[in-house]
């Protein structure tokens, strides 16, 4: 069996890790677009053989969950190779994408090319040809994320894609990882927090918390976080509940957390079930009652959003995703920066595994290998076993 990590070694996200069986059948996971630099710069993106030109030599892309670093390069993928995703993470992007397609940053074949992914949910076991392919649900800001167990020549690998065991399914994601992966030959882990600073990594429920706090204090609040960061929204959600504040947000995110209401069985993610939870649906006849009585919105920072801050001027204004957008010079990192007020409340925290947490996926599956991807010094991995194999990026690593 061999590894190679295309891209994603000495970098956060435009993850490309290839598995290839002693029979020559290869497999990707993960398809990610680049993140731009600390000056916004986006480095040009790479091209495959046989991937994302000339003729299809892989069987299958796997992608571990929607956030564009890890899937963004979807519609390079050679129209004969499959790609598969979570079954609720397709819905998803497509209603991200979708959404994004009515202001032409999106064009319709690509919709066309998402509607094609084959998905899988957590029941699944997919056999492509000698490898076997588990998807175990993690927690991560990203809903309906997945790591991969893969299975062949008698090797087990684990590929972590994005995880945290910090958020309200953390614990879940440890147990998980315990009873159905177990010891594995090679583990290849996110190695985000290596070099970010995790100091006083806030729990979901702690912000939740804070929130609940802040809403309790403040009549009027606005709240900028990711549209698809759900585990997020349940916990502004819950705050805004336990303080009798409208919850109110825009169709678009109304009918994501709706479909999300619909198909999750857990009651952590129950955004509208008709009676003791509810999303009001923003419309102008509400203005009055919002006046009266205070709110919760969610906003994005977009031109439809700020008559609202103007409107209610005495708001509080709540930053709840990564700090980086307010200092990158990329254009979209523009946007939230000319929108988001000087006087912002930051309250967010980290998607991504503490090292603590790094360490604890290490010992359940006492890997002879751990390969870190998705960091920016992956020396540091040392720090935390002394199996590390560090690569490069395009490098091969025969597990024997
Ligand atoms: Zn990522
Ligand atoms: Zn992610």
């Amino acid at each position: 069996m061999k590894v190679k990590v295309n891209r994603g070694t000495n970098q956060i996200g435009g993850c490309i890790t290839e598995i290839e069986s002693e029979k020559g059948t290869k497999i990707i996971i993960d398809i990610g677009a680049n993140l731009p630099d600390s000056d916004g710069k986006v480095k040009p993106e790479i091209e495959l053989e046989g991937l994302t030109k000339g003729k299809p030599n892989y069987k299958a892309v796997f992608v571990t969950h929607y956030h564009g670093d890890h899937i963004g390069l979807y519609n390079k993928i050679l129209p004969e190779i499959p790609i598969y995703i979570g079954e609720i993470s397709k819905e998803i992007y497509n209603m991200v994408q979708t959404r994004l397609s009515k202001a032409n940053f999106v064009e319709k074949k690509d919709l066309e090319k998402i509607a094609s992914f084959k998905t899988f949910t957590i029941k699944d076991k997919i056999v492509i040809d000698d490898i076997k392919i588990t998807p175990i649900a993690v927690d991560h800001s990203a809903f309906d994320s997945y790591m991969f167990l893969i299975e062949t020549d008698g090797k087990k690998v684990l590929h972590t894609g994005d995880f945290r065991t910090h958020g309200q399914r953390g614990k879940a994601v440890l147990e998980a990882i315990r009873k159905y992966v177990g010891k594995v030959d090679c583990l290849i882990c996110e190695g985000t927090t290596l070099t970010r600073d995790n100091t006083d990594v806030l729990t979901e429920f702690e912000l939740q918390k804070k929130a609940e706090k802040i809403f309790k204090e403040n009549k009027y609040n606005f709240v900028l976080c990711s549209s698809t960061n759900i585990d997020r929204i349940a916990a502004i959600h819950k705050a805004a509940l336990n303080v009798h504040k409208m919850f109110i947000c825009d169709n678009y995110q109304c009918n994501l957390l709706e479909y999300i209401t619909k198909i999750s069985r857990s009651r952590l993610y129950k955004f509208n079930d008709g009676k003791n939870t509810k999303v009001y649906r923003y419309a102008s006849n509400m203005l009055d009652e919002m006046t009266d009585y205070g709110f919760v919105m969610l906003v994005r920072a977009n031109p439809n959003f700020e008559p609202f801050l103007k409107m209610f001027n005495d708001h509080t204004f709540i930053y709840s995703q990564w700090l980086g957008y307010l200092k990158g010079k990329n254009e979209d990192y523009k946007r939230i920066q000319e929108f988001v007020p000087k006087d912002y409340i930051y309250l967010h925290t980290s998607g991504h595994a503490t090292p603590e947490a790094i360490k604890e996926v290490i010992e359940i599956t006492n890997p002879e290998y751990v390969i870190p991807i998705h960091t920016e010094d992956k020396e540091k991995i040392k720090e935390l076993t002394d199996k590390a194999v560090i690569l490069d990026d395009g490098e091969e690593f025969i597990i024997k």
